[in-house]
Formats: structure tokens, C-alpha cells, sequence
């Protein structure tokens, strides 16, 4: 994925690293190695993908760096605190849906963002990833995680880059889609948290069954 990035187009060259970087977070935690949980292990691609990149696009120094990364934790914690992060409690809007929020709000700020575009951020990366699933095909953390996660990460600039090009006015309030997705997984099933009893886990398994016959 690296390699394919550095022959790109110049303005895909930037999307494809992002892609590269959350990919690379998320094998390393596939294969059971060294990652920060941010803020799981399963969706711990996102804001490492979008910090690397965006390292390397903005040439942001320590400095930039160390604030963004407070951002992504303050908006980390909000949720971990009043809401959850966890995909067996809420499925994967708390997982990869919070990182995503993470991400958007420290990309807001790299951008040169001002508060209420980056709570914008925060609050819209959340608001899209409301009722998203969580199903890993056979309990594992890869399918659709590590994918998830290179996806997702480029959703988190995508948003930031949205939000940048508002007043940051927003009618939903980061706290509103925070409270929201608490309910919403209290209402999900049991089979789309983390049980790999439905969605992809089950249809994977169908697939499986039906090519051996
Ligand atoms: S699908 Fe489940 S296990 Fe995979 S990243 Fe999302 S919450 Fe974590």
C-alpha cells in the first residue's frame, strides 16, 4: 500500500500514506505487537494513520504534535467517561467510531482549525459512525477491523477538511452525539457486539461452510 502511494497521483499520494499508516497500526495489533490503545486496540490504526500523514504533509513539529494528540485524548475521554469505548458494550461506533472522532478533532487543529470547528469535527466523525456494528469475523480483530480502521482514518481528515471549510456553526452538539451513541448501543443486539453472532462474522461463516461444499 505504501509503495502503490508513492506512485500516485499527487493528490492521491496523501490519501494512500493514510491508508498505508492505519493498516500498519492495525497488523501490528493483529499480530499481537507493541500499539497504543487509542482508544482500543482494535481501532488503534486511526489516529496514528492520520497523525504519520499528516506529520509528513504539514511537517507539523513537537510541538503541533503534542497539542493534537491532547486534543485527540481530551475528546478520548469525554466519551470514555460519559459514554463508552467499548465494542462489547455499544459495537463499533464506540471503537472505531470514537477514534475516528479522535482523529477528526486533531486534524481540525492540525488544519489550523478553531474550537468550534474542531467540536465539530469530534461531533461529526461520531454522528456518521452512529449504529456501525461490531461483527469481526470469528472473534478475530482483522476482518472488518484492520480495513476499518485505514478507511475510517481517512474519513476522520475528510471530516476535518469539511469542517474547516464551515464557520464551525453546527446544530448537533458533540455532547448530543456522544449521549446518542450510548443509547444507540444500549438498543443494538447482543449479536452486533463483539459475539460474532451476526453481520459480517455470520455471513463470513456462510461463505466458508458453502465453498467447502
Ligand atoms: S468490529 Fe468490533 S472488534 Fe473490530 S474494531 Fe470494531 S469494535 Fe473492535
Amino acid at each position: 500500500m505504501y509503495d502503490k502511494a508513492l506512485s500516485k497521483r499527487a493528490s492521491l499520494v496523501f490519501t494512500n500514506k493514510i491508508f498505508a499508516y492505519a493498516l500498519a497500526v492495525s497488523e501490528e495489533n493483529a499480530s499481537m505487537g507493541q500499539v497504543v490503545t487509542a482508544p482500543t486496540c482494535g481501532a488503534s490504526g486511526v489516529v496514528p494513520g492520520v497523525l504519520r500523514a499528516m506529520k509528513e504533509e504539514y511537517e507539523l513539529v513537537e510541538k503541533h504534535i503534542l497539542r493534537g494528540l491532547a486534543i485527540a485524548g481530551l475528546v478520548g475521554n469525554l466519551v470514555k467517561h460519559n459514554a463508552t469505548i467499548s465494542g462489547a458494550e455499544a459495537g463499533c461506533q464506540a471503537e472505531v467510531g470514537t477514534a475516528c472522532s479522535m482523529a477528526a478533532a486533531m486534524a481540525t487543529y492540525f488544519m489550523g482549525g478553531s474550537l468550534d470547528q474542531i467540536e465539530y469535527a469530534a461531533e461529526s466523525a461520531m454522528e456518521h459512525h452512529l449504529g456501525m456494528t461490531c461483527d469481526p469475523v470469528g472473534g478475530y480483530v482483522i476482518i472488518p477491523c484492520i480495513e476499518r480502521n485505514a478507511i475510517c482514518a481517512v474519513r476522520a481528515v475528510n471530516t476535518a477538511v469539511y469542517c474547516m471549510s464551515t464557520d464551525g456553526k453546527h446544530t448537533i452538539s458533540f455532547d448530543e452525539a456522544r449521549k446518542t451513541m450510548k443509547e444507540t448501543g444500549k438498543d443494538m443486539c447482543s449479536a452486533y457486539k463483539e459475539t460474532s453472532d451476526g453481520g459480517l462474522a455470520k455471513y463470513y461463516d456462510k461463505i466458508l461452510v458453502g465453498s467447502e461444499e
